[in-house]
This record gives C-alpha cells, sequence and structure tokens, in this order.
C-alpha cells in the first residue's frame, strides 16, 4: 500500500496550531524555547490524537461497506468517544465494548458516549464480549469494523506519520528549528507513527516518547514502526538505538504506578501548564508526558527547542475519581473568596 494513496475521511480541523508557550519557558530558566501542538483542538467531539487515525480508518470502513463500528478501551476511552463521533459523522452505529462492569453514574467521556446515542457494553473478557456483539449486529444485517483499542492499527497510524510532514511544514513557515518532538506513548499509534514519518520524512527533530504505563515499551515501538515502514513500503528498517523512551527516575517514573492511576506530580505539572498557559491537559496520558517534560528540561536531559504534542484527553479531568483526588489541590491552587 502507498502512503500517498490512502484515501482519508475529513474529521477533524488541520494543521492543528502550533504554539509557543513563552510562559512556560520562562518559569524552566528560558533554556530552551517550547511549543504545543494542539492535537487537542481537532474535534470531532472534543477529538484528540484519535482523529487523525480516524480519518484513515473510517475511509477504509466506508470502503469495506461497514454499517457499524465497534472499538474498545477502558471506561473512560478517548479513544472510544473520539470514534463514536466519527462513525456518527459517517453514517454508522456506534457500538463501545468497555473494560468492568457497568457504571451506575455516567462522568467524563461517558456522559459524551450517553449522549451521542452509543450502544455500550461492559465485559471484563473483552474478547468473549466482542464476539457476541458482532455476532449480534451482524445477525441484524450489520456489518461491523472491528477496531482495535486505541486505533493503533497500521492504516490508523498512517495518520502520525503525515503529522509528521505537517508539522515540518509549520516549522518552516514560522521559520522555527526544533531540536525534539516530544509524545505519549500508549497503543503505539501516535508514537510508532511519528518515529516512521521522522524516517520516512527525514524531519530535522527527534521524537522522545513517554509512557502511560510502567514497562518497556522500546520493543514494540521497533518492530511496530517496522511493520509499518513494510506495510507502506516506506524503505527503512530501525533498531532499538533509533527509538527514545524516557522513563524518568526509577523511584518516581513519569508513567506513575500505573496506567490511569491519579498521580500527584502528574497533576502538578498540569496545574502548572494551566496556571502559566491556559492549557488544559490530562491526568492520564499528556499530564505524564508534560511532567516528563518539564523534568528532562530541568534536568538538561532535553537540551534543544522542543515542540509538546498535545494528545487531548481533557475529558478525564470531569471524572469521578479524579475529581476526587484532586480537590484540595485545586483548593489551593487558586483563592476563593465569599464577598
Ligand atoms: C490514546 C491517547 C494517547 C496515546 O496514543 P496512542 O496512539 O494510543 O499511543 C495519548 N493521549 C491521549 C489524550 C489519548 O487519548
Amino acid at each position: 500500500m502507498k502512503l500517498e494513496e490512502l484515501k482519508k475521511v475529513k474529521l477533524g480541523e488541520y494543521p492543528t496550531p502550533l504554539q509557543e508557550m513563552p510562559h512556560l519557558a520562562a518559569k524552566h530558566g528560558n533554556k530552551i524555547k517550547m511549543w504545543i501542538k494542539r492535537d487537542d483542538t481537532t474535534g470531532p467531539a472534543f477529538g484528540g490524537n484519535k482523529t487523525r487515525k480516524l480519518e484513515y480508518v473510517m475511509a477504509d470502513a466506508i470502503d469495506k461497506g461497514c454499517t457499524a463500528m465497534l472499538t474498545y478501551g477502558g471506561p473512560q476511552t478517548n479513544h472510544g468517544r473520539t470514534t463514536v463521533a466519527a462513525a456518527i459523522h459517517c453514517g454508522m452505529k456506534p457500538i463501545l465494548v468497555l473494560g468492568g462492569e457497568a457504571p451506575k453514574y455516567l462522568s467524563g467521556n461517558l456522559t459524551l458516549d450517553a449522549m451521542m446515542g452509543t450502544d455500550l457494553y461492559f465485559s471484563s473478557d473483552r474478547d468473549k464480549a466482542a464476539k457476541e456483539v458482532i455476532a449480534k449486529y451482524e445477525a441484524q444485517g450489520d456489518k461491523v469494523y472491528d477496531l482495535p483499542t486505541g486505533g493503533s492499527t497500521m492504516i490508523g497510524a498512517a495518520g502520525y506519520i503525515m503529522a509528521v510532514k505537517e508539522i515540518m511544514d509549520q516549522c518552516e513557515a514560522m521559520d522555527i528549528h526544533p531540536k525534539y518532538l516530544i509524545a505519549t506513548v500508549g497503543s503505539l499509534g501516535t508514537f510508532g507513527g511519528l518515529n516512521a514519518g521522522v524516517h520516512y520524512f527525514k524531519a530535522p527533530f527527534k521524537v522522545i516518547g513517554v509512557p502511560v504505563s510502567p514497562g518497556d515499551k522500546v520493543a514494540g515501538a521497533v518492530e511496530f514502526v517496522n511493520k509499518l515502514s513494510d506495510f507502506y513500503d516506506l524503505g527503512f528498517k530501525i533498531t532499538a538505538d533509533d527509538i527514545c523512551v524516557m522513563e524518568g527516575p526509577e523511584d518516581a517514573p513519569y508513567a506513575g504506578e500505573a496506567y490511569n492511576k491519579p498521580d500527584p506530580l502528574t497533576r502538578a505539572a498540569m496545574f502548572e501548564l494551566a496556571r502559566e498557559e491556559g492549557i488544559i491537559s490530562d491526568p492520564t496520558y499528556t499530564g505524564k508526558t508534560l511532567r516528563g517534560f518539564l523534568d528532562m528540561v530541568d534536568k538538561g536531559i532535553i537540551d534543544g527547542d522542543t515542540i509538546f504534542l498535545h494528545t487531548g484527553g481533557a475529558m478525564a479531568v470531569w471524572t469521578k475519581e479524579h475529581l476526587d483526588d484532586m480537590q484540595q489541590e485545586l483548593f489551593d491552587n487558586c483563592s476563593i473568596t465569599e464577598i
């Protein structure tokens, strides 16, 4: 398959803004220039990084004649919420199979999933649930597109291969010369796509990844990027030396204790971005990357101008677990006066 021939559906607004963060840079000693690539502004339904992937995924689903779009995630999946909006846009039935028990109260992304009329299924046995759900809709005459968690398929990752070109064009137009692009590492579609894009388009910056959960991500990333190169015939092969994932200090890794586990160090970074630049990040993904970014700047590990990729996710701020955990920090961070 040729990358340039791949079809896509327009779902988001591109190019997303590339903005400077002068106040945050000043707070960290003006050692480097900081930019933020606002992939949190794409839409639809508040968008985020999944939109770039879904533009290609939905075109594939339309090509295959699908009438229903099924995907997976945790109860608060941003990917799920964005996929629902994309499916609606393309006239397909949105279906989510989510982990765990059915909720009694809907908050965060689930509020929006419900508002968009999604068919929601909860199960702790994803594969079994998927089989049942697909069989149910097919019996009704639907053709179901089965999209893996995070939309990180070869087709979905094309979104972030092409994002590298968009960033290179913006840098040229703005006459800026970043040394690094820092991004969150989750299901690898974003980080893998970016790494493939940097090799394919010979970008002048290096990608640094920060993981959202503990554990080695390098081997998986190498495999994913090489698979992308084979799939699109991009003509390169990378090794572990070409992948940079920064895990942070052993006693306080950037990923925190676990995926989606509320973490005060992550929130401190989120609060800082909000106070300095008026930009909202999230406790599960971008906040962890942001904490890693600022820590690496302070320690001189990042020694050149950097673009921080904001992949969205702010909906998580309004989930009960995260709100409960940060109440005191919120009160401490502002002043509230009754007059
Ligand atoms: C899904 C997600 C990521 C991770 O992207 P992957 O392509 O799965 O690695 C990062 N940030 C946010 C806000 C997300 O929703």
